[in-house]
């Protein structure tokens, strides 16, 4: 019985002993070639989401489905002239984070997706070289209250000139209103003195004249903003007092009475 017990005790010790030789060849092996694995496990992470990437691309966005199911149309189908660069879609929003996923593209209701076609137009007629840049348009529910969610370091009235309240809805939640700017025909945005999403008062259209007198503004940023101003309002879209960039097809009310939420 002993004899069995010192042989297993034997057995037990080598074991242990050629496991630790395993694992120590292993270790000086990685560090002999720690550059090439190092390489090898970026490029596989790399390719694991190039695969990913193309899979979505391949895969219908389901969003983007139920917009269209819901009536709302690509404004690119309208008029491929107008350049989409939906913000919400990349990391370069307030947030910091892609919000969208696999939206992409800017759906809007039928009728103001015609009023920003007209837009375009008589932008273009203005200036050839000019395009419309969208950066946002119809957007779903369940985003806004994220959006609205990202920005709770703000009191709640301070907070509704930024982002509208989920529970009130915003008229980007109808296909009913944009955000956009105006860019060259290389997509080259205007400068209009602040950022997209810039949550201050040198944003605000009823400031500029007090800004512009306080060297914050240039003529030439405010000569932008009116150009893009006057070529929504003439297509009929109403401008809001706190973002250049925002515009409205319908009122709140009207856009409620209209038109089905995005969920
Ligand atoms: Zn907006």
């Amino acid at each position: 019985m002993n004899l069995i017990l010192y042989n297993f005790f034997i057995y037990y010790q080598l074991k242990t002993k050629f496991k630790f030789l395993f694992l120590t060849k292993v270790l000086y092996s990685m560090k002999k070639h720690f550059f090439w694995v190092v390489l090898c496990l970026i490029f596989c992470g790399k390719t694991r989401l190039m695969a990913q990437k193309n899979t979505n691309k391949a895969i219908k966005c389901i969003y983007e489905e139920k917009m269209a199911n819901q009536g709302l149309v690509n404004i690119q189908t309208i008029d491929p002239s107008i350049l989409v660069e939906l913000k919400y879609s990349t990391t370069d929003n307030f947030v910091g984070k892609d919000v969208y996923g696999c939206i992409t593209n800017c759906f809007m209701q039928a009728k103001p997706a015609q009023m920003l076609a007209k837009a375009s137009a008589i932008l273009q007629q203005k200036q050839p070289r000019y395009r419309l840049l969208v950066y946002d348009g119809g957007r779903p529910l369940a985003i806004q209250k994220i959006l609205w969610n990202a920005l709770s370091q703000y009191p709640p009235h301070q907070r509704e000139t930024y982002v509208a309240n989920p529970v009130q809805k915003s008229i980007h939640n109808y296909g009913s209103a944009v955000d956009l700017t105006i860019a060259t025909d290389k997509g080259e945005a205007l400068d209009m003195g602040t950022k997209f999403d810039f949550f201050g008062q040198l944003a605000y259209p009823t400031h500029e004249d007090y800004f512009l007198k306080k060297g914050k503004l240039t003529a030439q940023q405010v000569a932008n903003r009116r150009l893009l101003r006057d070529v929504m309002q003439a297509a009929g879209f109403m401008p809001i007092k706190y973002e250049w960039w925002h515009f409205n097809a319908v009122s709140r009310s009207q856009a409620k009475a209209m038109y089905k939420i995005i969920e």
